[in-house]
């Protein structure tokens, strides 16, 4: 379709100058007619990042990890980027801190497979875990940005600092930054430790159940209209 656009558009404007000036120029074709917009779909997007060499992640990563869970979840889950088990098998959350964090989620009536979707800021493994980049960050952001416009979730739980910070739009430490509801585009948000952090310091269990408890209050506030 595109073709016989751009060919219907050659043939009229030959033909425009055929018939004002006696010869043929040479018009660039307009963007409306080069671009056709094709719905953004979560597929399209998963394509695109498997292709992605935006940034320098690309370079050591085994898989790229664009995220997983239903369209229009209850909550979007947001971390920070793969570790080595999600690197391994393309899917985010899998390691000892993906179950925990599975744990969390179902002791308030959550889980990716039903009312959930996981993600994370950058789709590629920083090497040997290190915090992704600012740049890094900028470059995949979009990807993101473009999943949340699709899954349209109701609330956000970001987990850790990074992904908290990107979301809430506030430069802070997670133990700042946690205790309030943000915004993202008019979704709520709310952030958390990440569950790697509370494998390591048990101390956190208690700040992330009341960040956790709170989350399904507010969310049942919202399912309830209220
Ligand atoms: S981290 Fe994001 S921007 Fe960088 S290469 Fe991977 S998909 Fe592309």
């Amino acid at each position: 379709m595109e073709n016989f656009d751009s060919e219907l558009w050659k043939l009229i404007n030959n033909t425009e100058d055929y018939i004002k000036y006696g010869s043929i120029s040479d018009r660039k074709l307009p963007d409306m007619v080069l671009k056709k917009e094709e719905p953004d779909t979560l597929e399209a997007i998963a394509a695109q990042i498997a292709g992605c060499r935006k940034c320098r992640l690309c370079e050591k990563r085994r898989n790229v990890v664009p995220g997983m869970g239903v369209l229009n979840p209850d909550v979007l889950v947001v971390g920070e980027g793969p570790g080595g088990d999600e690197d391994m098998q393309g899917q985010p959350f899998v390691g000892r801190a993906g179950q925990y964090l599975d744990k969390w989620l179902d002791a308030i009536g959550l889980s990716r497979h039903t009312n959930c979707y996981i993600g994370n800021v950058v789709k590629c493994r920083p090497p040997m875990n290190r915090d992704p980049q600012p740049d890094e960050i900028d470059s995949c952001l979009p990807y993101l940005e473009r999943q949340i416009a699709i899954l349209k979730p109701k609330f956000i739980l970001t987990v850790g600092r990074i992904s908290s910070a990107v979301l809430a739009g506030q430069e802070a430490g997670i133990g700042r930054l946690r205790g309030r509801t943000y915004s993202y585009k008019g979704i709520p948000l709310i952030p958390t430790y990440h569950p790697s952090a509370v494998l390591r310091d048990p101390t956190l269990r208690k700040p992330v159940w009341d960040d956790l408890r709170r989350l399904k209050a507010e969310l049942e506030e919202i399912k309830n209209g209220r």
